[in-house]
Order: C-alpha cells, then sequence, then structure tokens
C-alpha cells in the first residue's frame, strides 16, 4: 500500500488525522501531511476510513 495526499487539493479540514492519528498528520499551516515512515499506511485499517473521510478526495490508497 502506498498513500498519496493531493496538497493542492486538501482543504486541511484535518479529518484524515483526526481518523488515522497514527499515519497522518496535519503541516504547520493545517493541511495535511504523513508521519515520517507511514508512507506505506504501516497495516493501519484505519487509513482506508481516512482516505473516505476526506471530504474533498485529497487522499488516495494506492494498493499493491
Ligand atoms: S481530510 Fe482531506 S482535506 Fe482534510 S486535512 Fe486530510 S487530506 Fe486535507
Amino acid at each position: 500500500m502506498r498513500i498519496s495526499i493531493d496538497k493542492d487539493v486538501c482543504i486541511g479540514a484535518g479529518q484524515c488525522a483526526l481518523t488515522a492519528p497514527a499515519v497522518f498528520t496535519q503541516d504547520d499551516d493545517g493541511f495535511s501531511e504523513l508521519l515520517p515512515g507511514r508512507e506505506d499506511g504501516a497495516g493501519d485499517p484505519l487509513v482506508r476510513e481516512a482516505a473516505r473521510a476526506c471530504p474533498v478526495g485529497a487522499v488516495t490508497v494506492h494498493d499493491g
């Protein structure tokens, strides 16, 4: 699994970090970023939930 965040689309709603706090955080401007070493989701089942929770669809989960 690989996670990507489209920072051009992210509006800083924070739903991803609230939903999967072990993987997502927010940078100083409030935009989503992945925690260091969590680019592969670290097997966290909440990652897909976080992608669904994003109101603007900025989080994409790539399988494989
Ligand atoms: S939920 Fe979506 S819009 Fe909100 S911070 Fe996360 S990626 Fe950005």
